[in-house]
């Protein structure tokens, strides 16, 4: 009936099901526990009529022109830059933290010293994170960098991952540097936007084709058996030798035989405002403040005209339970370990193909997510 089977309808598992679809016109059983399509980056019109991000704000940005022009082929783009604001002290300065934000916050003789000495150590534009500069000889450039971690980057992080920085891998804060520049933006990347008729609309698009069938409300597991004894794979309790693309966690899988693989959940709050603007930006940032992390309006970035707004507060917690939505892998040692050992259970299954955010347990933004499918098809597949 199906010649391969794709669990999880986000980008990775969006992609592959495409691919195979139409590039090797095989066809494809997709499995999706969730009642719609797109994984974490699915939209929805709210019944103010602006187009909200179920799962968190969603801004497409890439350097990657063979992930932006693969999702253009699904899509027109509204052009978007994202801008961040983070509310420190009473102010909400720009973020990244940059040379704006240094003006605001210090004495203005000292912000010149500073900017002067950054502007000595580092090109115009450089981005460092906030570990490197911590490292920095000069005292000055090592007061800025605490600085900033202590009012940034700590007490967020421990509300975000219920982890001090220390104990997560260095790349988790090095996606928010310290830019020293004047440029406001979240991200610098070369294309940037977000699709015109949202990303659900690009998913149905994607998945449209009569070679895939789509499984909606079906946890994989109800329908597909790996027998750790014999390495088999079983679909609908038929042996099924063909390819199985798992996007999914992997703890989940096989039964927590190595326990729990520790996901951040949130607490997604969406509420409705009389007013037509809530704050200044899409996003700002409450590092310090509140048990929320941030506050994201939606009409900064899908523009909707209406006197009412929608605003987003984003409250994490652990997974706890199957129905708390598994959304960020926490990168601390032990848990990439034990992750490790799920890995090599999967290789005991020729025909398993574990990929995506959760079954890989890395911290890939879309454009990874579309890239890391798009070779996993070039490599198991052409
Ligand atoms: P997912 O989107 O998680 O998809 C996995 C799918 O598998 C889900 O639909 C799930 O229901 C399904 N599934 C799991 N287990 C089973 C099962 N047993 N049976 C059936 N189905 C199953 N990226 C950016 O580029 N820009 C951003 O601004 C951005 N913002 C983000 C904000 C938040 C709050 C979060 C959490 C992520 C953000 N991302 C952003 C990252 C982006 O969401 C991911 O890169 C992308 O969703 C990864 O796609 P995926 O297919 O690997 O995983
Ligand atoms: N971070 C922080 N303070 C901020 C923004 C980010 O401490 O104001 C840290 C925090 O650990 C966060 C990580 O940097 O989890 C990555 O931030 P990003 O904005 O990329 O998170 P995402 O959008 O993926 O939730």
């Amino acid at each position: 009936m199906f010649d391969c089977v794709v669990v999880g309808s986000g980008f990775s598992g969006a992609v592959l099901a495409e691919r195979i679809a139409n590039a090797r016109r095989k066809r494809v059983l997709m499995v999706e526990k969730r009642p719609h399509l797109g994984g974490n980056c699915a939209d929805e019109r709210h019944s103010t009529g602006i187009l909200v991000h179920k799962y968190g704000p969603h801004i497409f940005h890439t350097d990657n022109k063979r992930a932006f022009d693969y999702v253009s082929r699904f899509t027109e783009w509204i052009p978007y830059q994202h801008k961040v604001l983070a509310y420190v002290d009473g102010n909400t300065i720009p973020l990244p933290f940059n040379l704006n934000s240094l003006e605001m916050l210090f004495p203005r003789d000292l912000a010149r010293r500073i900017e002067l000495k950054l502007l000595a150590r580092f090109s115009y534009g450089t981005r460092v994170s906030v570990q490197d500069l911590l490292r920095e000889d000069d005292e000055d450039l090592r007061m800025l960098a605490n600085y900033v971690f202590e009012k940034i980057f700590k007490n967020y992080t421990l509300k975000q991952w219920d982890l001090p920085p220390d104990q997560l891998s260095g790349e988790v804060m090095a996606r928010v540097p310290i830019v020293v520049g004047k440029d406001n933006r979240y991200f610098q990347d070369r294309y940037q936007g977000v699709p015109a008729e949202g990303y659900s609309a690009v998913f149905g698009r994607m998945l449209n084709n009569p070679r895939i069938h789509i499984l909606l409300n079906t946890d994989a597991r109800s329908i597909l058996n790996f027998d750790l004894e014999s390495g088999k794979t079983f679909v609908f309790g038929q042996e099924f030798r063909g390819l199985v693309f798992y996007t999914g966690a992997l703890d989940d899988l096989f039964d927590r035989v190595y326990g729990p693989l520790q996901y951040r959940s949130l607490d997604l709050r969406f509420e409705t405002l009389e007013v037509a603007h809530f704050q200044e930006v899409a996003t700002v940032n409450y590092p310090n403040d509140y048990s929320f992390t941030r506050i994201t309006e939606f009409k900064h970035i899908h523009p909707f005209e209406t006197n009412r707004t929608v605003i987003l507060k984003e409250y994490p917690k652990a997974r706890e339970t199957e129905a708390d939505v598994p959304y960020y892998p926490v990168l601390s040692v032990q848990e990439v370990d034990k992750h490790r050992k799920y890995i090599e259970l999967t290789k005991r299954f020729p025909n398993l193909v574990p990929l995506g955010r959760l079954a890989e347990f890395k911290y890939y933004d879309m454009d990874d997510a579309i890239e890391r499918a798009l070779t996993v098809f070039e490599e198991v597949l052409m």
